[in-house]
């Protein structure tokens, strides 16, 4: 009876060393990874990719960010989200709103960002925008005074133009905009929008060229590849 006891206590004793290792190593525990270690998810994901990049509008740039990427990871996704979700709960006016908050994403990609953000604060609603006919909105049957103060995620702000549609969109509809953030958010990005500071997990100083002409790999004749986004 004895040893038998003995013999479990040891196993679990045996159990408790590796269980905290692993807790101690897993991500989770580090709710906001270094903008170091973010940029190294991107890239082991191929979120964030190096080469010679040509975008719709014509700009041409040495880096391109893929970031559903990273959020077909749910393990990733999950760890990017709650990092920012964190960033949003040391607001104040944030956090004493909960749960009577939506997340709100501009477009497709914020989508994974926008309920993994929800799932982390326990908001109780959430939104995403699309494009018909050239201009943003929300399905239909979305109505004045239905709409929770507002936390706008997306999963990267490049030039801040489809957070201020969203913007425009919430207001609208009588909503108000308590935080506005984004995985990855480029200098170029505004600070804040409606008073509200933009926050981030990595701020990106993005190297751009307005054409081809002034583009360094085009002058060294690499290959260019066209992105769709
Ligand atoms: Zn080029």
């Amino acid at each position: 009876m004895y040893a038998g006891r003995t013999k479990l206590s040891i196993g679990r004793l045996a159990c408790i060393g590796p269980i905290q290792n692993t807790l101690l190593e897993s991500p989770m525990v580090e709710l906001i990874p270094s903008q170091d270690k973010v940029m190294q998810i991107l890239q082991r994901t191929g979120a964030f990719r190096e080469g010679h990049f040509v975008y719709p509008n014509g700009k041409h740039s040495p880096h391109y960010f893929q970031m559903p990427l990273a959020f077909r990871y749910y393990d990733t996704a999950r760890v990017l989200a709650v990092a920012l979700s964190r960033k949003f709960r040391l607001e104040k006016d944030i956090s004493s709103q909960l749960t009577k908050v939506a997340v709100i994403s501009p477009s497709s990609g914020g989508i994974p960002v926008a309920f993994g953000v929800r799932d982390a604060l326990n908001a109780e609603q959430i939104y995403w925008a699309e494009q018909e006919h050239g201009e943003r909105m929300f399905r239909q049957y979305v109505n004045q005074g239905e709409v929770n103060p507002c936390i706008i995620v997306d999963d990267i702000i490049r030039s801040g133009h489809a957070i201020e549609e969203t913007v425009d969109l919430v207001k609208s509809l009588g909503a108000r905009i308590i935080g506005c953030g984004a995985i990855v958010k480029f200098h170029s990005a505004p600070a804040e929008v409606e008073g509200v500071p933009i926050k981030s997990l990595v701020d990106f100083d993005a190297r751009m060229y307005d054409s081809g002409d002034e583009c360094r790999d085009c002058k060294a004749g690499t290959h260019e590849e066209q992105v769709r986004f």
